[in-house]
């Protein structure tokens, strides 16, 4: 790249949605020249222009770029690199994705002159934004997966430090290892995991008797302050906090619900990420319009826990001020970005 500054090159960010929109602010305050590239008319333009950003359309604003950062969704990405972004994208430039998916999956094989790393933050696009406006970061962590010009890592290192990916807490990994332990930590511990836990608890408290709003407060209300505490400090410092009592029943009832079998499920959660059984179920599952994708969620914003917290929340007070998860979301909730994405 002859362009190329060693320290700020141009970057394209395509794609302006949870980590898109947090990339591209985070790396405009940091000092970058950052291009938005989003077809015209679709539903984040407007969002981009608004704070600001020079938005072209994904073919421009790849073909101006040093680095191009691919932030659409996943299952949109190989189209977009086979018809708008290797058709397009200079010669010797960074591609550069958050999650390696298709790389590794084989979805995308990237132009040979390209080099192709990965930035990860592991956290929420809102997360990525609000985090680095109070002078913190998210952590991430990078990879590499071509490297031509010899800089591959160097320019990896360059966008995580400029989404304020708290560099010095990132940690090199491989696109293997990213793409699996992210898959496996979302399905079975983070979102999956958490919600089936969330609503089995609930369920079973309400089953037996129990005012749903108790409930709701010990099974999913709870759970962010004993999350806050692993987060400050592990399980260490939760047991540092709650009651000799709490504690006793936890060490000796834990595992009644997370067992043996539950571990060998979450083997089989991983065996089926690692062998792409997965990956060849999503993709299809997106190739043919989402019908079990919709139902499934459905089922989640219909269970009866979503009407109890609704109703609770509306008094708590503080969550008005409070910093809030969508604080950096994009401007249509997930399900909309899904419709208009498909
Ligand atoms: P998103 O759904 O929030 O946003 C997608 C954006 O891409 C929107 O601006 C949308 O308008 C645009 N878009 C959709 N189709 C397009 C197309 N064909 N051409 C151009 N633009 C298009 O996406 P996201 O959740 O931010 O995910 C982006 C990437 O980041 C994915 O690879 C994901 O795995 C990764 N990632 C996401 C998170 C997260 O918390 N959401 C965390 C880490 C990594
Ligand atoms: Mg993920």
């Amino acid at each position: 790249m002859t362009t190329s500054t060693a320290s700020r090159p141009k970057i394209a960010i395509v794609g302006y949605g949870s980590q898109g929109r947090a990339h591209a602010l985070n790396l405009r305050d940091s000092g970058f020249d950052v291009t938005v590239g989003l077809r015209p008319g679709g539903p984040t333009e407007i969002k981009a222009k608004a704070d600001g950003f020079t938005v072209k359309s994904p073919a421009e604003a790849v073909a101006g770029a040093e680095i191009v950062a691919v932030l659409t969704p996943d299952m949109v990405q190989a189209q977009l690199y086979r018809d708008v972004i290797e058709p397009n994208i200079a010669q010797g430039a960074c591609l550069l994705f958050a999650h390696g998916f298709n790389v590794h999956y084989g979805q995308i094989a990237p132009r040979a002159d390209l080099d192709v790393v990965l930035v990860a933050p592991k956290g929420p696009g809102a997360l990525v934004r609000r985090e680095y406006e109070i002078g913190r970061g998210v952590p991430s962590v990078y990879a590499v997966h071509q490297d031509t010009s010899g800089r591959a890592e160097e320019f990896a290192l360059t966008y995580c430090g400029g989404i304020g990916g708290a560099r010095q807490n990132a940690i090199k990994t491989t696109f293997k290892e990213e793409t699996e332990t992210d898959l496996f930590g979302e399905q079975a511990v983070l979102c999956g995991g958490a919600t089936k836990l969330v609503q089995a608890g609930w369920e079973t408290l309400v089953e037996a008797g129990y005012q749903p709003e108790v409930a709701y407060y010990e099974c999913l209300h709870e759970l962010k302050l004993i999350v806050d505490l692993f987060y400050e400090g592990g399980v260490t410092r939760m047991h540092e906090f709650i009651s000799e009592t709490a504690q006793y029943g936890a060490l000796t009832r834990g595992t009644y619900v997370v067992d043996d079998n539950t571990k060998a499920q979450m083997r089989k959660v991983l065996t089926e990420i690692q062998d792409g059984t997965f990956a060849r179920q999503w993709i299809a599952e997106y190739a043919s319009g989402n019908a079990n994708y919709k139902k499934l969620k459905q089922g989640d914003l219909d269970h009866p826990i979503e009407a109890v917290g609704k109703k609770l929340r509306a008094n708590m007070k503080w969550l008005d001020t409070a910093p809030k998860a969508q604080t950096a979301a994009p401007a249509a909730p997930r399900g909309e970005r899904q419709e208009e994405a498909a």
